[in-house]
């Protein structure tokens, strides 16, 4: 549904997309993630038709955005990052504004309306105007402005940012559902909401892409699924290097007091407990997650 080929877009001296492809199929749900200013928002305005690349191009549905600007942007639904609502409008007419700037009508709209309400939990605030919504509530809002007019493929850049853990976990869930009918690209800094949601990830640094997977092909891709979290009684002690030199420690990083080693295989936890020795307050193993592919693959590009 979505095809981006060989994009790349500097603003200034400034690199922000470096010859970017991928692409995303009819009802994926793709995520994007990477660190501040890996050009994750750049990408998308692009395909929103925001802004126009230096060079490539991208495909929705079969159209190219650079050509068939009106047309790209009727089928696409588009959350920024900081979603600009219309403050005085009340959220009703917030919404029946924009459905009408995309030719939706009468009854069609008018159900539509309530319906994405409804679906958003904001039906009671219907007639609230949006300057009194706190940041999830508009969130809410720009999620069902996004929606008005049935688009095909849904943009999401971070929406879960900033947010309360339940408002979070509800957007989540609504995103969740809408899996399978909608072809939807999503930029997260959040690794569980990546892992949760979505069928493939691309990981971004520096506007390229380093990998592109399910998140088990990703994890299956760092050699061993095992971490090691050792919580240390004096991390100025801990020598870094003597265990970046254990046979099977494929990578090791001093986060605050824990000292958080990736390894092989299980067999190598005796060695690097050893290593560590009487420096050590308490243990804790587990499996490889998302989180330790993306510091994994940033960190060696
Ligand atoms: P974040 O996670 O912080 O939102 P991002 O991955 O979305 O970051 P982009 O916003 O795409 O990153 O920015 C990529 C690079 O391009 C950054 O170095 C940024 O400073 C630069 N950039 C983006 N937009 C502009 C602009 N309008 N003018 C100048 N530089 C820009």
């Amino acid at each position: 549904m979505i095809e981006v080929e060989s994009l790349s877009k500097s603003f200034g001296r400034v690199k922000a997309l470096d010859n970017l492809s991928f692409d995303v199929g009819d009802g994926e749900l793709l995520g994007i993630i990477g660190h501040n200013g890996a050009g994750k928002t750049t990408v998308i305005r692009i395909i929103a038709g925001i802004l126009h690349p230096d060079s490539g191009r991208v495909f929705v549905g079969g159209y190219d955005v650079t050509e068939d600007p009106v047309r790209v942007k009727s089928m696409i639904g588009y959350l920024p990052e900081e979603p600009n609502l219309y403050e005085r409008f009340r959220a009703r007419d917030l919404l029946r504004y924009f459905g009408e700037l995309y030719g939706v009508r009468g009854d069609v709209l008018e159900e539509r309306i309530w319906e994405l309400l409804d679906l958003v939990g904001m039906s009671e605030r219907a007639y609230d105007p949006i300057n009194t919504f706190s940041k999830g509530m508009r969130q809410r809002i720009g999620i069902a402005r996004a929606l008005i007019h049935d688009p095909p493929v849904i943009i999401l850049d971070e929406p879960t940012m900033g947010l309360d853990p339940a408002t979070a976990y509800s957007i989540r869930e609504f995103v969740r559902k809408l899996k399978g009918s909608k072809t939807i690209l999503l930029c997260t800094h959040y690794m569980e909401e990546a892992e949760y949601l979505c069928d493939r990830v691309a990981i971004i640094n520096q506007g390229r892409i380093l990998d592109i997977g399910t998140p088990s092909e990703l994890k299956s891709k760092i050699k061993g699924n095992t971490v090691l979290e050792v919580v240390l009684a004096d991390p100025s002690a801990a020598d870094i290097s003597m265990i970046e030199g254990i046979d099977g420690v494929k990578s090791v990083e001093l986060d605050g007091n824990t000292l958080r080693v990736s390894l092989e295989c299980g067999d190598v936890t005796g060695r690097v407990l050893h290593g560590i020795g009487d420096n050590i307050r308490s243990v804790n193993t587990r499996e490889t997650t998302l989180n330790d592919v993306f510091i994994e693959r940033v960190r060696s590009p």
